[in-house]
């Protein structure tokens, strides 16, 4: 295994850890950057926030009231885009997959000038990482609406996947169809949110109908050997954010965080950051998480680690 991410690991040193190449393949780009480099840019200290937040619900709101003020508006936002990027270049993030609403698209004036600016920070910070964007709805939008006018932001080539977030079982997944099967047509990566707060057999659901590829989070599959047993078989990926499943209190922590069920059940995993800036522990700290608290080994974790670079390096 890689040297420097076992002696990182068992003797605790962030610093070595930093240095090892890592995937970071969910992360909410307006939430992708570090607290202390959005203070350094803003000149504000941000209070701390809860240790478990009251749901996704209370998350948000912690957000609105504590860091958006200081960070307004679609200048806010490309602050902490570029805050991403500077984070993908500290922490050696040779494949990153970050996600971008619609609406945040539309606010900095559309697909092309979107484009141009991400492609700046990409080139400026971190040339070398591959750069998989992806496009994301909320579970709450007009599905249907969206795929008519979805074209205008994926024909250009610049998105690699697609996404579903803010809430599970707010509409069933059938109304979803449209659209993944517009992602479908320009070959994207079909993901969605699914199993972080739902049960295990809406993962199996969701992959069925909607063709999905990957999941975001999907940590309650572990609860049904049915439902792992379907993922591992059709080889679905987990991208499990272990901090964010702590604080939003869908896990009670990180020593019976069911990644280990999930990986002894052969199910693809990878760790990924989720929201950064709200629950402020950057990826190589989840992987010293989950060695400090044995839930994996650093075998295990260093193969996961593998899996998550999906040959973006020659690792
Ligand atoms: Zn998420």
């Amino acid at each position: 295994m890689n040297r420097l991410f076992y002696e990182g690991l068992t003797e605790g040193d962030n610093n070595k850890l930093l240095l090892v190449h890592k995937s970071d393949i969910h992360n909410h780009s307006t939430k992708g950057c570090r607290r202390k480099w959005l203070e350094e840019k803003t000149g504000h200290i941000f209070a701390d926030p809860p240790e478990i937040f009251d749901g996704l619900e209370g998350m948000q709101e912690w957000f609105t009231g504590t860091i958006k003020p200081y960070c307004p508006g679609a200048e806010g936002i490309i602050l902490r885009w570029e805050g991403a990027f500077a984070e993908a270049k500290r922490n050696n993030i040779s494949r990153l997959a970050m996600n971008f609403g619609v609406t945040e698209i539309d606010l900095v004036g559309g697909t092309d000038a979107f484009v141009k600016m991400i492609s700046r920070f990409h080139q400026s910070y971190c040339p070398a990482t591959v750069f998989e964007p992806e496009i994301t709805y909320v579970a709450a939008c007009d599905a249907a609406m969206e795929a008519e006018r979805i074209d205008d932001y994926i024909s250009s080539g610049f998105f690699k996947s697609i996404d579903v977030c803010g809430g599970e079982g707010i509409r069933p997944f059938e109304d979803f169809m449209p659209l993944y099967r517009k992602a479908e047509r320009y070959h994207l990566t079909k993901r969605m949110h699914v199993g972080e707060s739902g049960p295990a057999d809406d993962i199996r659901k969701a992959v069925e109908l909607l063709g999905l590829d990957e999941i975001h989070h999907g940590n309650n599959a572990a609860s049904s050997d049915e439902v792992m047993k379907f993922l591992a078989m059709n080889n679905i990926q987990l991208n499990l954010c272990p901090s964010s499943n702590v604080m939003l209190g869908y896990v009670p922590g990180y020593k019976e965080h069911p990644i280990k069920i999930l990986y002894e059940n052969g199910v693809k995993v990878t760790i990924n950051t989720d929201d950064l800036l709200i629950f402020d522990s950057s990826i190589e700290n989840e992987y010293l998480r989950l060695y400090q608290a044995g839930t994996l080994s650093a075998e295990q974790l260093d193969e996961i680690r593998l899996l998550g670079l999906k040959g973006s390096t020659d690792e």
